[in-house]
C-alpha cells in the first residue's frame, strides 16, 4: 500500500532542491571521449569524466569486448563459483596481479563491492580498523559491516595516524586504510610514511587505487610505483570503470591468503553475478596495453602538468596535485554552480563541487585531465577558464 510514504518522500525531495543539493543528470548521446555531444545538440569539451587514460572509446578495447562477446557469449547467469567463472576471469585477475606486482587477484562486479566485501571477512571485534578521514564512501560502509574497532585519522596527517595506531595497540590485528589518489584534492597519500609506521606498530596496508592506478607513478602502476614500495601494500582494491576503460568491474589484490579467504567468505563476491565477457576480455586487452608501452600515462602526465602551470600563471587558486586531478578551489558553491554554467556555454564542461561533497566554504570546480585531450583542447579551456574567470572576478 503506497500510501502515506509518498507524501513524505515528495517532501524529501522537495527539502534536496530548497536546499540546492538536487543532482541533475546531464545525456550524452555520444561514446565517452574528450568531445562529447549533449542531448541537446551541444558538442562540449569533457573535462569531468574518469577516462584518464582516454580508453572508454579505444577501437581496440571495443574489438577485444567484440570479441569475447562471439567467443564467450553475452552474460554469465552465475555467480563465480557455481557456473560463472571462465577461463577469460581467471586470465583478468592473473592480470592485473602481475600489474600490480601482487600475489592474487579476485574480480567483482565493481570497487564498491571490493570494499564493501573486504573488511567483514578479515576482521572482527578483536582487531582495528584505521582510516583516513577522506576515504570513499564504499570503504566507510565496508568499514561499517565489519565488527572491528574503528579508528579515523585527518586526512593525511602522519602524527594523528600514530596516534590512533597508538590507541590501537592492544588489538590482535591492525589495518591501516586509505584512498591512493583523494578524489576531491587530488593529492596523495604519503604511503612510505604510512609504510614505515605500519612498520613500527605492526599493522597492514590497504589502498583503494581507483584514481591512482593507471595514473600515478611513471608507468602507471600506481601508488607503489610512485613511493618505490612496490609488492609491499597488502591489500590493494581498485575499478576497471575508470582509467581502466571505464565500463565496470572491481578488484581486490594482494596476500594470497586474504584473495583465498575473500572467494570464500566476501559477501558480495558469493551472492553477486559475475562480470560479463565482453568486460572481461577488454580489461585483458587493456593490461596487455599497459604491459606494452607507457605512452598514455606520458601524455596524460604532459597534459596535466601543463593545465595545471598555466591555471597558477593565470592566478588560480589550485590545490597541490599529483594525480590528474585539479580542484580549482572557489570557495563559495553558489560561485562554483556559476563558474561550471558559464563554462558549459563556452563548451568545457566541468563539475562544480560544494557541501557536503567536501567540507563547507571549500567549493570548487574539479578539473580531471585525460591523455584523450590534445593540445588544442587543453588551449580552449585554458582560455575559456580565464574569460570565465575575468568576467566573475576571480582573476585579474
Ligand atoms: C570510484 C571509486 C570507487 C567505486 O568504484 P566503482 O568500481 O565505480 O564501484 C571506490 N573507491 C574510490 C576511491 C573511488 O574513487
Amino acid at each position: 500500500m503506497y500510501g502515506k510514504i509518498k507524501e513524505h518522500l515528495q517532501n524529501e525531495l522537495q527539502s534536496i532542491r530548497e536546499a540546492g543539493l538536487y543532482k541533475n543528470e546531464r545525456v550524452i548521446v555520444s561514446p565517452q571521449d574528450a568531445v562529447i555531444r549533449l542531448s541537446s545538440g551541444q558538442e562540449v569539451l569533457n573535462f569531468c569524466a574518469n577516462n584518464y587514460l582516454g580508453l572508454s572509446n579505444h577501437p581496440a578495447l571495443i574489438q577485444a569486448a567484440s570479441d569475447a562477446l562471439q567467443s564467450h557469449g553475452y552474460g554469465m547467469s552465475s555467480v563465480r563459483f557455481i557456473c560463472g567463472t571462465t577461463d577469460l576471469h581467471k586470465i583478468l585477475e592473473q592480470k592485473i596481479a602481475e600489474f600490480f606486482g601482487t600475489e592474487d587477484t579476485i574480480l567483482y562486479a565493481a570497487c564498491f563491492d571490493a570494499n564493501g566485501g573486504i573488511f567483514e571477512p578479515l576482521f572482527s571485534e578483536e582487531d582495528a580498523i584505521i582510516s583516513d578521514s577522506l576515504n570513499h564512501a564504499s570503504i566507510i560502509d565496508g568499514v561499517r559491516l565489519s565488527k572491528a574497532k574503528r579508528f579515523r585519522y585527518l586526512n593525511a596527517d602522519m602524527k594523528d595516524l600514530e596516534a590512533q595506531l597508538i590507541l590501537a595497540k592492544d588489538s590482535r590485528f591492525r589495518i591501516i586504510v586509505t584512498d591512493g589518489v583523494f578524489s576531491m584534492d587530488g593529492n596523495v597519500a604519503p604511503l612510505d610514511q604510512i609504510n614505515q609506521l605500519a612498520k613500527k606498530y605492526d599493522a597492514l596496508i590497504m589502498v583503494d587505487e581507483c584514481h591512482s592506478a593507471g595514473v600515478v607513478g611513471n608507468t602507471g602502476r600506481g601508488v607503489t610505483e610512485l613511493f618505490n614500495i612496490r609488492g609491499e601494500i597488502d591489500i590493494i582494491t581498485g575499478t576497471l570503470g575508470k582509467a581502466f576503460g571505464g565500463a565496470l568491474g572491481g578488484f581486490t589484490t594482494g596476500r594470497k591468503e586474504v584473495i583465498e579467504l575473500l572467494r570464500q567468505r566476501s559477501r558480495p563476491y558469493l551472492f553477486s553475478n559475475s562480470l560479463p565477457p565482453a568486460v572481461v576480455n577488454a580489461g585483458i586487452k587493456m593490461f596487455e596495453m599497459m604491459a606494452e608501452t607507457s605512452e598514455l600515462q606520458d601524455k596524460l602526465h604532459r597534459n596535466t602538468a601543463y593545465f595545471i602551470t598555466e591555471m597558477i600563471a593565470a592566478g588560480f587558486d589550485v590545490k597541490p596535485s599529483k594525480s590528474a586531478i585539479c580542484a580549482v578551489m572557489l570557495y563559495e558553491a553558489k560561485l562554483s554552480q556559476d563558474f561550471a554554467a558559464q563554462l558549459l556555454q563556452e563548451g568545457i564542461y566541468v563539475t562544480g563541487f560544494y557541501y557536503p561533497v567536501v567540507p563547507q566554504g571549500q567549493a570548487r570546480i574539479r578539473v580531471q585531465l585525460s591523455a584523450a585531450h590534445q593540445p588544442a583542447h587543453l588551449e580552449k579551456a585554458l582560455s575559456a577558464f580565464k574569460k570565465v574567470g575575468k568576467s566573475l572576478g576571480i582573476i585579474k
